[in-house]
């Protein structure tokens, strides 16, 4: 996320911001100087002007998270990362409730008053973890920074209600993102209940399943009643075989922010979904534009940890701020890195804010200079 408007651009270039104005138009994108532009079209319009290219702080390359390629040796095997999308009333909250209801061992700290918006299930002896965001706000904004956080997507479909335009929307996101679906025809304990209707209606839009000689996975299920939920579980198990899903955990940690919070006694809480890696107690890290200290750990049942690998959903404490939803988490090496990448940040977002407080553009300000 880092920005920089065309005439600080120009400045940086001493070159003039209407020449700049120019290259662009000329590379088809129509930017008045005080566009704010992203690194990679930064890029190519300082090119063009022969100029090398010189990266002020690529934060994002340096701190690993889309750096650093790991060694195929160093890579293990980790749980597939499954989110519920559906139409709305078509039982996604149901759902994950039955699934993790299920894994609840009576008497475990926490039990399921805990709520992290992330957790994670065993069958037998194999984990799957589930992103439960409210409202898929952070799975969406994750999506539009281009973060692949998701493995699998299970649409819920009530057997009832049959394919509606969530439903649609669902099926499009999940195909967009790459990820495998597995569709879930809930309520099946519903009179109404007539789930061929609903293999029908998806092969409008191009899901065929499985039962249809297709290749989408299909389990009918009751998140009422808990029919069809091993199977579910089962079916999620094989997609993530065939996915063969890997990361390094002898890496510095990197994930995503899945909530955050302030937390009366505990300070700032950050959920996050570990990728790559393992986070411990005492690294330090950041997390968007906030950093800290590891304090604690805490998993899905409310329990103390010391550490936490890939696919493993955890609540950070010790950010010195509330980072967001969808932000990157990294741990980084020293203390004065973290400052550095988080004053750079804050520094970008005090710029992006000033920029959206201008106002709209006007003609003339594209011809001042
Ligand atoms: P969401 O909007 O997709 O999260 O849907 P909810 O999980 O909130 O469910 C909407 C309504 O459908 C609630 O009243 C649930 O109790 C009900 N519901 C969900 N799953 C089932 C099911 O398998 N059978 C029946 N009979 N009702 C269900
Ligand atoms: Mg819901």
């Amino acid at each position: 996320p880092e920005v920089i408007t065309v005439q600080e651009l120009a400045n940086r270039m001493a070159e003039k911001g209407v020449a700049l104005v120019k290259v662009l138009m000329g590379m088809g994108v129509m930017a008045t100087i005080n566009e704010v532009l992203d690194q990679d079209t930064a890029q190519l319009v300082v090119e063009e002007f022969g100029h090398k290219p010189k990266r002020v702080l690529d934060s994002d390359v340096e701190i690993g998270i889309s750096g650093a390629e790991d060694d195929e040796t160093d890579l293990a095997s980790r749980a597939p990362v499954v989110t519920v999308m559906g139409h709305v009333d078509h039982g996604k909250t149901s759902l994950l409730d039955a699934l993790r209801k299920a894994n609840v061992v009576s008497g475990e700290a926490g039990g399921i008053t805990q709520h992290i918006g992330a957790y994670q299930v065993e069958v037998s002896g194999q984990k799957i973890t589930f992103l439960d965001t409210p409202g898929h706000a952070a799975f969406t904004e994750m999506r539009a920074r281009g973060a692949s956080v998701t493995d699998i997507c299970i649409v819920v479909v009530a057997a009832d209600d049959g394919v509606m335009p969530q439903t649609k929307e669902a099926i499009a996101h999940a195909k967009a993102a790459g990820v495998p679906l597995i569709i879930a025809i809930n309520k099946m304990d519903r009179e109404g209940a007539n789930p061929d209707r609903v293999r029908q209606e998806l092969l409008q839009e191009e899901v065929v399943v499985e039962s249809f000689s297709g290749d989408v996975q299909e389990v009918e299920i009751s998140a009422l009643t808990g029919l069809g939920l091993d199977n579910l579980k089962e079916q999620i198990l094989l997609q993530a075989e065939l996915l063969e899903l890997k990361a390094n955990p002898s890496r510095a940690a990197n994930g995503v922010v899945v909530e955050a919070k302030l937390d009366k006694g505990r300070g700032s809480v950050t959920t996050t979904l570990i990728q790559k890696g393992t986070v411990k107690i005492g690294d330090i890290f950041v997390a968007g534009a906030e950093w800290g200290r590891v304090r604690a750990l805490v998993n899905d049942k409310g329990q103390q940890v010391k550490e936490a690998g890939p696919s493993v959903p955890v609540e950070v404490l010790g950010a010195g701020g509330v980072p967001s939803a969808g932000d990157d988490f990294a741990v980084v090496s020293n203390e004065a890195r973290a400052r550095e990448i988080v004053d750079y940040r804050q520094e970008q977002i005090k710029k992006k804010r000033a920029l959206a407080a201008a106002g709209p553009k006007t003609m003339e300000a594209m011809f001042t200079q």
